[in-house]
């Protein structure tokens, strides 16, 4: 068993001890930093690596948001939109038997493209 030197108090502490009974610096970690891979430049590293990450994810993310939101009005306006572009001829020539259902369709059509059209502003005004 040998004995080091505290780096804090100076005192002579066993060197199996994991803290110095003195000051309870911890010695261990001392050890196997000087044995082993240092293990702070590592942390040091990821944790800024983190930081860059987590800062460089943090801007594109609300636009991504944004785009996201944009696409989905669109393509309720585009269902909307294609709802009322079937719905109009099919009542006009379906002759009498198609208007209640192609009415149905195009109000409905015509409700989603609206409700887009108005949720896409609001979103963005
Ligand atoms: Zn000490």
């Amino acid at each position: 068993m040998a004995l080091i030197d505290c780096p804090e108090c100076g005192r002579q502490v066993s060197s199996l001890a994991t803290a110095c009974p003195d000051c309870a610096y911890p010695l261990q970690k001392k050890v196997s930093s000087s044995s082993g891979a240092p293990p702070a430049p590592t942390d040091d590293l990821l944790r800024s690596a983190l930081a860059t990450d987590r800062r460089a994810r943090t801007a594109p993310n609300s636009v991504q948001t944004i785009e996201q939101t944009a696409k989905s009005w669109k393509a309720a306006q585009l269902i909307g939109g294609l709802l009322l572009v079937v719905a109009i001829p099919w009542g006009v020539l379906g002759g009498e038997r198609a208007i209640g259902p192609s009415l149905f369709l195009g109000v409905i059509g015509l409700i989603v493209y609206l409700a887009a059209r108005m949720g896409s502003w609001w979103h963005h005004g």
